[in-house]
């Protein structure tokens, strides 16, 4: 049965919410992938600045507007 639909799986899916449009995205980030890139908004399509810290199960990744208007 699918009891406790808990999405963490440390498998490099991360929700984030938009800075543009405010919807919640779920996204993924490549387990060696740290640091900052930019990504499309899937909703929007504005672009995202995600900032991936930490390593593992312990990986955070913040969302800011990489369009310079923040
Ligand atoms: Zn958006």
């Amino acid at each position: 049965m699918d009891d406790g639909d808990d999405v963490r799986d440390g498998d490099g899916e991360f929700f984030v919410t938009c800075p543009y449009c405010g919807e919640q995205v779920q996204i993924y980030v490549e387990p060696d992938v740290s640091g900052t890139l930019v990504q499309d908004c899937e909703v929007c399509c504005n672009p995202w600045r995600l900032r991936v810290r930490g390593r593992g199960d312990e990986r955070t990744v913040d969302v800011g507007r990489a369009d310079g208007s923040e």
